[in-house]
């Protein structure tokens, strides 16, 4: 088990170091914005739809190292979804994250982050870019604050 939890630290570091999808997409059909005040997260998503379609997702900010391999696995993740897919895959996250009924879903590789729960400091840091990805989604232009 602790040689799983390695691996998963090593994902984490691997995605913090090189986050994938970095940078603002162009064109753009939704952002929103995110901030975690007790951690100093914050970050901007980026958000291109075609049609039903994620066409492309990508983030932009400054945060720690489980904000910002949240943020990189879920812009992997999410990419190529129809929008009730990427809906039930937040969903689902969040669920794993709070604890909070069932992961409706195969998560994937994104249950590396699976082990934050047990860290209730952490887990505002990797639902953040889940809760502005969702704002994103809902039309854009908010702002999420991860406040529960
Ligand atoms: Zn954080």
């Amino acid at each position: 088990m602790s040689d799983l939890r390695d691996l998963y630290q090593q994902v984490i570091l691997d995605h913090y170091r090189a986050p994938r999808n970095f940078g603002a997409l162009e064109p753009v059909s939704a952002c929103a914005e995110g901030y975690n005040p007790l951690c100093g997260d914050q970050i901007k998503i980026y958000l291109r739809t075609d049609g039903d379609r994620v066409d492309g997702v990508s983030f932009e900010g400054v945060g720690c190292a489980i904000s910002t391999a949240s943020a990189s696995l879920m812009t992997e993740a999410v990419r190529g979804l129809e929008r009730p897919q990427a809906e039930a895959l937040i969903a689902s996250f969040l669920a794993l994250m709070t604890g909070d009924g069932e992961a409706g879903v195969d998560l994937g590789k994104l249950e590396v982050l699976s082990g934050v729960k047990d860290y209730p400091v952490r887990i505002k840091c990797a639902t953040l870019a889940w809760h502005a990805l969702r704002a994103a989604l809902e039309g854009g232009d908010s702002e999420a604050v991860t406040t529960e």
